[in-house]
């Protein structure tokens, strides 16, 4: 329906260049019930007080796709202060552009100022580095200028709730139609002022489902060293939105054809190269996707631990081959791989601990004697460690029977439990072992000495 509908738009000559095609809702279907009661609000006061206020970027996009867009933004010509006096429950935010936040209720839109694209030069209000890349930007300008300054031509539609008009400066709406995403602009120039649009290139794309266009993709593959550039926490936030699109199988998949993955998580392009670890890494993602779609919650604690098992798990046996106890080698090789991954993601911080209660829980899985599975299934984490390790079984890195084991232990009556844990394995023989263990190996040493 709305692909018929959009194909009505083109076979129009609405087009006009620098000047916005104006799609009647008649043609873009796109009625003003689909926007949130919010976003509404906040449109219809600024119109009131004389400004201009349209819902913009990734809203518009999900609507004209007939999805229910995650949240709304609003651009206006207002400026901040402005917006600010308008509405009671709001505030301004950010420091590299300033926004309002509106709040209605639970909800809260987004309001920007129009803003100045690429005839700005640097300013006290734009200020570049010296790679090009944009570090502060509260430069204001007209509607055309902002959107112009937008990364690809369908995230920079603007709808008009009053008129349900949508305004089309770069043929967003076609492209849209022949799922393309494209550029506004140079692309190599835009991914140098901001390299993070190049992850976001592909993450619309895998989410979306729609092919980055030609000239759009070209550059990546060379500029792709650009993204170490971007600090730390922007990129993590980028790569979460990834992750959690209900797409990251194919998000990653792409990350790596495009030569991204390099970096975003360090050697996640080694791991995806070695057999257990993709398939490992694989699997996690499709439980992730299958979860996101079903609205049920993820954890990205749980997400980014599978991503780095791998890693842990080669530094782990690597320290083990080196002398060193089995469980210090793990705690070892844990905070190992934390500490790379920080500098370049800021993982630790919000999700270390998590990652780090699931990979410690690993090695207890796979002990079934005396009270230690009973400890446990009381242990708050246990849940997530045993989903972690069905994950393991499945990827045929642990044999299949221990997360099998765990299924039925949960479920199963004392008496079955009972007789379920691995016999010769209690304490007082283990102490015995380790006795014995202890003295041959003190009169190998003393045979040898
Ligand atoms: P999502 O649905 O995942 O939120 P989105 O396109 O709405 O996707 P946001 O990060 O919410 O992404 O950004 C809102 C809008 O701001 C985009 O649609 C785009 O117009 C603009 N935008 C965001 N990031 C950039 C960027 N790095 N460069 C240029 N424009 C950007
Ligand atoms: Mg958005």
């Amino acid at each position: 329906m709305i692909r018929r509908l959009l194909g009505r738009v083109f076979s129009t000559t609405l087009f006009r260049p620098a000047k916005p095609g104006v799609i009647p809702r008649s043609e873009h279907g796109v009625s003003r019930e689909r926007i949130s009661r919010c976003a509404f609000h906040v449109t219809d006061t600024l119109q009131r007080h004389g400004h201009a206020a349209f819902v913009v970027g990734g809203a518009v996009r999900d609507l004209l796709l007939g999805r229910d867009p995650k949240d709304f933004d609003v651009a206006t010509d207002a400026r901040p202060e402005q917006v600010r006096h308008l509405f009671r429950r709001s505030r301004i935010i950010g420091r590299r552009f300033r926004l309002v936040h509106v709040m209605c209720g639970r909800e809260t839109v987004e309001v920007s100022t129009f803003r100045g694209g690429q005839d700005f030069g640097a300013s006290d209000e734009r200020v570049t580095d010296e790679h090009g890349r944009i570090v502060r930007d509260n430069v204001f300008g007209t509607q055309e200028q902002d959107a112009r300054r937008r990364d690809f031509s369908i995230n920079a539609l603007f709808y008009d709730p009053a008129s349900e008009q949508i305004w089309d400066y770069h043929h967003g709406v076609a492209d849209l139609r022949k799922r393309r995403l494209r550029m506004i602009g140079d692309p190599e120039s835009r991914y140098r002022e901001d390299p993070i649009r190049m992850l976001r290139a592909v993450r619309l794309a895998a989410s979306l489902g729609v092919e980055i266009e030609p000239d759009t993709r070209k550059p990546i593959r060379l500029l792709a060293p650009l993204l170490h550039l971007v600090p730390a926490a922007r990129l993590f936030d980028e790569m979460l939105k990834l992750l959690l699109s209900g797409h990251a199988r194919e998000g990653v998949l792409q990350l790596r054809r495009e030569g991204l993955h390099h970096g975003l998580l360090p050697m996640l392009d080694v791991i995806l190269e070695q057999p257990l670890g993709e398939r490992f890494v694989m699997l996690a993602l499709e439980d992730t996707d299958g979860r996101i779609r079903a609205d049920k919650p993820v954890s990205p604690g749980f997400l980014f631990a599978t991503l780095l098992w791998h890693e842990v798990l080669a530094a782990w046996r690597a320290g083990e081959a080196r002398g060193i106890a089995s469980i210090p080698a793990l705690h070892a090789a844990m905070d190992q791989v934390l500490q790379v991954q920080a500098e370049q993601l800021a993982i630790t911080r919000r999700f270390g601990a998590d990652m780090k209660e699931i990979w410690a829980l690993q090695p207890r899985l796979v002990q079934r004697s005396g009270r230690r599975p009973y400890r446990l299934l009381d242990h708050p984490r246990f849940r997530a460690g045993y989903d972690f390790l069905r994950l393991r079984c499945a990827s045929g890195e642990v044999d299949p029977e221990v997360g099998e084991w765990w299924r039925r232990f949960q479920h199963a009556a004392e008496p079955e439990r009972q007789a379920m844990l691995v016999k010769g394995e209690g304490p007082r023989k283990r102490r015995r072992r380790r006795r014995r263990r202890r003295r041959d190996e003190g009169e190998e040493t003393s045979a040898e000495g």
